[in-house]
């Protein structure tokens, strides 16, 4: 791909398309903060607007995935999912979404109905409604299927929204379940892979565990690792937090189906995309109760305290056998078109 057109690593999360965003994009705009909100700038998972005693926190999301029905969800359940969670680990309660359909000329009337079932299921379960949207249609040779983007607003007190560059050294970091099974499923049901075992997608709306975790108190950071993984979040965390993180290899979930795809694919499960996951950080003496809470809840039972943050300048894994590895952000999210 030549220097002066968009390649597919422009869209896959990893420094090639962090370059484009800066220079391309935020470059090109000068208003992108309201009552000295947090900005466009800050590449948060959303932005905010104070007004009174209040945060609106505002988001957006444009959903490519291919295929569009795969194991354990379809592209409206991400399509709510992604945006209601970019809401949530701001800290704030999410209220409605916004949903633009674009749909190619030719597609099932049947399956567009499936799809938006499935999005108002997974909004019902965080009690979001859907309150505006768009739809239009692209011929057939304009388009592949279906793209939806979907804008989600929520609000908080004033002073409770939570950022993610705001980890302090001691701090331990909470993980709530096991990584790599969005991207991870997708790849393998691409490649036709056919496992015995329940390898599917964990796309799930995660404002109840994080209502419970913020009730509990004492987080200092939350990010969600979607596109580039929790490799490409918890280096985010860090990097912006000027703090570094030891990891501890033996306590990360990942479930036994997805290790053996990563192995099958060559692929780190720590680099692909997780879909109803948050990563926080948590003052030590809450962490446990934190722990607690998430647990209690259908998507936190797998989760687990991971690790602890340190002064420096890398996220390192120790691994079992007292050896320890620097954990980098992948250069590009290995598998395209995940989210
Ligand atoms: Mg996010």
């Amino acid at each position: 791909m030549s220097d002066d057109k968009i390649g597919m690593n422009h869209g896959a999360g990893g420094e090639v398309m962090a370059n484009l965003i800066s220079k391309t994009i935020l470059d090109n705009l000068t208003k992108k903060s309201v009552n000295n909100g947090i900005s466009l700038d800050e590449l948060d998972d959303g932005a905010t607007i104070p007004i009174g005693d209040y945060e609106i926190v505002l988001t957006t999301d444009g959903h490519t995935i291919d295929p569009l029905f795969f194991p354990g969800g379809d592209i409206g359940r991400i399509s709510a999912s992604g945006t209601i969670n970019d809401v949530s680990v701001m800290g704030a309660k999410p209220l409605a979404i916004s949903n633009a359909i674009i749909i190619q000329e030719g597609f099932s009337i049947e399956k567009l109905d499936r799809i938006m079932k499935s999005l108002n299921e997974t909004c019902k379960e965080v009690d979001v409604a859907v309150i505006t949207g768009d739809t239009k249609v692209m011929q057939q040779d304009k388009l592949d299927g279906i793209i939806m983007v979907t804008t989600g607003i929520g609000i908080a007190k004033k002073g409770k929204i939570i950022r993610d560059s705001t980890l302090n050294i001691g701090d331990k970091i909470i993980i709530t379940g096991s990584l790599g099974d969005h991207g991870m499923s997708i790849m393998s049901f691409r490649e036709g892979f056919d496992f015995e075992t329940d390898l599917k997608s964990d796309v799930a709306p995660m404002w109840n565990v994080i209502k419970k975790a913020l009730k509990v108190g004492g987080i200092t950071a939350m990010k969600d690792p979607t596109r580039g993984g929790f490799a490409n979040a918890i280096n985010e965390m860090a990097h912006k937090s000027g703090k570094g993180i030891i990891l501890d290899q033996e306590t990360i979930p990942i479930k036994k189906e997805v290790h053996a795809a990563s192995e099958m694919l060559g692929i780190d499960p720590l680099e692909v995309a997780n879909e109803g996951k948050v990563i926080m950080s948590v003052k030590p003496d809450k962490a446990q109760d934190v722990l607690k809470a998430i647990k209690s809840e259908e998507y936190g039972k797998q989760a687990a305290i991971i690790g602890e943050v340190v002064e420096g300048d890398y996220v390192v894994i120790k691994t079992q056998i007292g050896g320890e590895r620097i954990l980098e952000s992948p250069i590009a999210d290995p598998v395209p078109r995940v989210c």
